[in-house]
């Protein structure tokens, strides 16, 4: 009796066993073939950006050159040092003097051209590589990234072993931010145990520094700043609004980001000149940080909110395509909504930044050493290009114009110890050095388009410079650029 119950409920199970089987068979399948697809997508998106790869570049083999009759802005001194040499050997600056006799090398007569170290940009965020060409063009040789992800540490890693021609990059880890939940571009630490075991994890996995975000709460910042002492890491401070601003001032942090933030804290959004005597009184006393203005990303503002076409710009076309889909298009839309609501917006904003404008010259007279950052690769600030942008900015805020070349050169090499191999034209230092054809001296725009650019001692020159751009403009990987955000999105959280 039992049996005859038995045999149909075997039956049953072993049916239903059969179509759980086949399902998880199918689900299998189509993540098989989804990773697959994903990885043919990065795979592609690498072989695209191939025109950078060292072994792909004809004379990217040649890193010792003789530079003839040129006029050096060394940048350790406010001088030109007019009609020299410079010798170039193994990517390293040899010897600088009026005559170098040397054999066998490649002669660059640079009559009536000056000599620059290479621009460097403190505040950047990369999403792919393209990108690299854009800050080269611009005479940009190095970076630092401050929104660390998995795919940077790939990048820095193809970097340094000489794979690819790119600036000098360093970068943060991710954003550590408090317990409150502020978005998925961070990362939320709860407690300061966790504060201190991501120190020591980002350390060991090769970021180079941290980046502390706006909700940090004073004991995890505490601890932060704890560890990273211990670990020897070096603190990027977007400042947190959960402490008092002038908990920033301490020396494990060395620099600190956004003209705006002492807007929206110490002054509590009013651009009170009283209170910003205080706040000024504050940095004089501190002679730690530094300070990276990125004027430019908050003057996209205003730019966005004169131009309803700016999307469509051709400056647009530079732009990373996920973060023109999404960043860009967020950003634009929050500020047209606005003007539509209230038109008054237009003029707050330009007033804001000239306010800004004013913040710089006053830090400036207190002694505060600027680093150039641009916050450039979100909204509508484009990667390499708006550098020059920052240091108009910063001209004309009452910087004379080799104060401004200092915050991209010397100051920003200055900021952390595995930078100070840059930055000046001496000998022993790398050479990221830019050629060009007017004193930028006399004037900043003498800047763009340099004519030539060393990295590292290789030489590229304006068409292979204006190549990278065009390489840049209108790519297509926004697929690839998603699936990277969504690595880290996985992995670091
Ligand atoms: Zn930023």
């Amino acid at each position: 009796m039992v049996n005859i119950n038995y045999t149909p409920t075997l039956a049953i199970i072993e049916n239903s066993m059969k179509i759980v089987k086949r399902v998880l068979k199918f689900i299998a399948i189509f993540i098989g073939i989804f990773l697959i697809f994903i990885a043919i997508v990065v795979f592609v998106d690498k072989q695209n950006t191939n025109y950078l790869k060292v072994k792909n570049i004809k004379f990217a083999n040649n890193n010792s050159f003789l530079i003839t009759n040129v006029n050096i802005i060394p940048m350790n001194q406010d001088t030109i040092l007019v009609d020299k040499m410079v010798y170039i050997k193994d990517g390293l600056i040899n010897n600088i003097a009026d005559n170098i006799k040397i054999k066998d090398v490649e002669i660059i007569n640079a009559k009536n051209k000056y000599l620059t170290p290479g621009l460097i940009d403190m505040h950047v965020h990369i999403w792919d590589r393209y990108e690299l060409g854009l800050y080269l063009s611009n005479g940009v040789t190095a970076v630092r990234n401050l929104w660390g992800m998995p795919m940077h540490l790939r990048l820095k890693e193809d970097i340094n072993n000489d794979e690819i021609i790119s600036p000098m990059f360093f970068t943060t880890g991710p954003k550590l931010t408090g317990p409150e939940f502020i978005g998925d571009d961070n990362l939320q630490l709860v407690n300061p145990t966790e504060a201190k075991e991501k120190v020591i994890s980002y350390k060991k996995r090769g970021y180079d520094f941290i980046k502390t975000y706006y909700g940090l709460t004073e004991d995890i910042f505490d601890a932060v700043i704890e560890q990273a002492t211990i670990s020897d890491m070096d603190i990027v401070a977007h400042p947190s609004q959960k402490v008092p601003y002038s908990y920033h001032f301490n020396p494990q942090i060395k620099s600190i980001e956004h003209t705006e933030e002492i807007i929206q804290q110490p002054l509590n959004y009013k651009l009170d000149s009283l209170k910003l005597k205080e706040v000024i009184n504050n940095f004089a006393k501190s002679k730690h940080s530094y300070f990276s203005p990125t004027l430019t990303v908050y003057n996209n503002i205003y730019q966005m909110l004169i131009d309803d076409n700016i999307l469509e710009s051709e400056q647009l076309q530079f732009m990373n395509p996920l973060i023109k889909r999404v960043d860009s298009k967020a950003q634009f839309e929050r500020w047209y909504t606005t003007k539509l609501r209230d038109s008054s917006i237009v003029k707050v904003i330009k007033t804001q930044h000239d306010f800004h404008l004013k913040i710089i010259d006053k830090l400036h007279e207190t002694g505060v050493t600027f680093i150039c950052g641009t916050d450039a690769g979100i909204g509508v600030t484009i990667p390499g290009f708006s550098i020059h942008q920052e240091l108009a900015f910063y001209k004309e805020a009452g910087l004379s114009n080799y104060e401004v070349l200092k915050t991209a050169t010397i100051n920003a090499s200055k900021t952390h110890s595995i930078m100070n191999n840059m930055g000046t034209i001496e000998v022993g230092k790398v050479a990221n050095l830019i050629l060009v054809d007017n004193n930028p001296l006399s004037n900043l725009s003498g800047l763009q388009n340099p004519s030539t650019v060393f990295i590292k001692g290789r030489k590229l020159n304006r068409k292979t410079l204006d190549s990278f751009e065009k390489q840049a403009k209108n790519r297509n990987n926004l697929i690839a650029s998603a699936v990277r955000y969504l690595e880290n999105l996985i992995i670091e959280k």
